[in-house]
């Protein structure tokens, strides 16, 4: 997301705390904003670092804090299989799709398929579970990856049969 989509996120976002009768403070804004630019899963420490860079003195209280609110806010999730946090994909209007995770590189797609997320959860209702939060998460290994495995499988395979010429 970058630009003018990226300012319509955050005052969706600004507006969206307002009705809730809370308030998108200046680092709350700021941390919601470096993950709408990062467009990836992102460590809390790489977070951190970034704010930094802007407001040298960010103590990481500050930077956790304001993840709590984005997440109670529901406008971030967090992803624990790589423990990073990432936009939510509709900002404000999440009905909490499933998230599917690259492993490597953090990127997050979020399926909104409300029937198989139902479906999902009756399954796990009737084995008589109960999750343990709203996130559904899938871990994989997005398109980019796996052409980027397959073109350093490739390179490994053509390397092997050079020296298997020689
Ligand atoms: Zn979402
Ligand atoms: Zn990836």
């Amino acid at each position: 997301m970058h630009g003018d989509s990226q300012e319509a996120a955050l005052t969706l976002a600004e507006e969206y705390c307002r009705e809730r009768g809370e308030k998108l403070t200046p680092i709350r804004r700021k941390v919601l904003e470096l993950l709408l630019n990062s467009g990836r899963a992102t460590k809390a420490y790489s977070l951190l670092d970034e704010m930094r860079q802007i407001h040298p003195g960010s103590a990481p209280p500050t930077v956790y804090r304001a993840l709590d609110f984005l997440l109670s806010a529901g406008l971030v999730h967090r992803i624990e299989s790589i423990n990073a946090f990432t936009v939510c994909h509709d900002l404000t209007q999440c009905q909490h799709g499933i998230l599917v995770v690259c492993q490597q590189c953090g990127t997050v797609t979020e399926l909104h398929q409300p029937k198989l997320r139902q479906a999902l959860v009756a399954q796990i209702e009737d084995a008589g579970y109960r999750l343990a939060s709203d996130e559904i998460e899938l871990k994989g290994l997005c398109a980019a990856c796996q052409a980027a495995e397959a073109a350093a499988t490739a390179a490994a395979g053509s390397a092997a049969s050079v020296a298997a010429a020689k």
